[in-house]
């Protein structure tokens, strides 16, 4: 009977190329970088979800608003849609509808805000992050009411703001205030993935942002003797903390891809703006990705003592700034219900043997995870999101939405 019902959800999933397309391209046109980036903001995105899901009759259907002054209309909204089913457990999927900025335009094929679609993909700024996870949402939506059978599981969709930069206007918020989800309910993340969608992501490495300047003493570039260099001295820690921090933070996690912590000089502020001076000062940036296996205040005063040593070694003044940091949340059990699910329906829709691992980057899976709900992070993708020329595959949404639709029919 439910493999029946599954068997004409697949035909008809398979059939709605032209809906997936038109909701990537749509969610494409509409401009949602984050304020932060000094965007626009998420509100026309939001505005778009919530009338398509009008259309599909939810049980609930809901706006959360957030009051941010920086943008025009002074909210940030976050829509979430229940659909009811047979049961009190309910799926919850989240995707977030902000996005980062197209970044160096020369880089682009296209407009980045203008939907292109060749060869079965979507090209545009947020087509893969997060567009393919939303056109998947809608798609399980618009079958449910299309189908007219009631879901085994009841079907919770969040369409959440403010992702690419805290989400304090979107799911912290939600969490805080709205506290959706229940214990045994099954919580899904489609923010990363692998291109095969054989890839469930169960942890995340802890995120350390830091800024580090030093103070030399500017003069004329015929006298070097008369200053203290602060760029051949940043140069020196920045390779020091480099290869102290690989050292002393070495270990190897085989669940994580990279395996190990990774701590990368990014960032480089320009410092004089002629070739005959002497910089006075120096900043750099790096960035981490820490196992949770260790403290990231272990991280910070490997950093300090590096520093500390740098200045006593060459008569410098080194601050050290906290740019942002994250730690990981604990990971999810890889034996947790929604994990084998997650791997059931895989298999059943689509005939993939999933694994389990961890990831150098952050989604909002670590709130949820450190509110002590197992959380699988999970969608097929070819990993092109925060690229020039990002797209995802109109193919990808639709055997995605299946295998929603295996986890709430079967
Ligand atoms: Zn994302």
């Amino acid at each position: 009977m439910r493999r029946k019902i599954l068997s004409e959800i697949f035909q008809r999933i398979s059939g709605e190329e032209k809906f997936v397309t038109e909701v990537l391209s749509e969610t494409i046109k509409r401009n949602s970088v984050n304020p932060t980036f000094g965007g626009p903001g998420e509100y026309e995105r939001s505005m778009y979800i919530e009338g398509i899901l009008k259309d599909f009759s939810p049980d609930v259907l809901k706006r959360i608003e957030v009051e941010d002054e920086r943008v025009p209309e002074g909210v940030r909204v976050n829509i979430l849609a229940f659909f009811k089913g047979m049961s009190d457990k309910t799926l919850w999927i989240i995707a977030h509808t902000d996005e980062v900025p197209e970044g160096d335009l020369n880089l682009w094929k296209t407009d980045p805000f203008k939907p292109v679609v060749k060869e079965g993909k979507v090209f545009g700024r947020g087509a893969e992050d997060n567009g393919h996870a939303i056109a998947s949402m809608l798609l399980l939506a618009k079958i449910v009411n299309d189908i007219g059978v009631k879901p085994r599981l009841n079907i919770g969709l969040i369409f959440a703001a403010d992702e690419e930069a805290g989400s304090n206007y979107g799911l912290k918020f939600i969490l805080e205030k709205e506290k959706p989800f229940k214990k045994g309910d099954l919580i899904l993340v489609p923010d990363a993935g692998s291109p095969k969608g054989d890839f469930i992501e169960i942890a995340e490495k802890s995120i350390l942002w830091l800024k580090v300047t030093t103070v030399g003493k500017q003069t004329h570039a015929s006298t070097p003797h008369k200053g203290v260099n602060a760029h051949r001295i940043g140069m020196k820690l920045a390779l020091l903390m480099d290869e102290v921090l690989h050292s002393r933070f070495s270990l190897r996690d085989p669940l994580f891809d990279p395996a190990e912590s990774t701590f990368e000089p990014t960032r480089k502020e320009e410092n004089v703006g002629n070739i005959n001076t002497i910089p006075g000062t120096d900043v750099i940036y790096f960035d981490c990705r820490i196992l949770p296996q260790y403290n990231v205040d272990q991280v910070v005063e490997v950093v300090e003592r590096t520093t500390k040593f740098v200045e006593e070694t060459f008569k410098v003044k080194v601050r050290v700034e906290v740019v942002a940091r994250s730690d990981a949340a604990p990971p999810t059990d890889p034996n947790s219900e929604v994990v084998i699910k997650l791997k059931e329906a895989l298999e059943f829709a689509r005939g993939i043997k999933a694994r389990v691992g961890g990831i150098g980057g952050g989604t909002f899976a670590a709130y949820v995870r450190r509110m002590g709900f197992p959380v699988a992070v999970w969608s097929t993708v070819d990993g092109t999101a925060h690229q020039p020329n990002e797209y995802t595959k109109i193919s990808n949404v639709i055997e995605d939405a299946k295998v929603f639709a295996t986890l709430v029919y079967s």
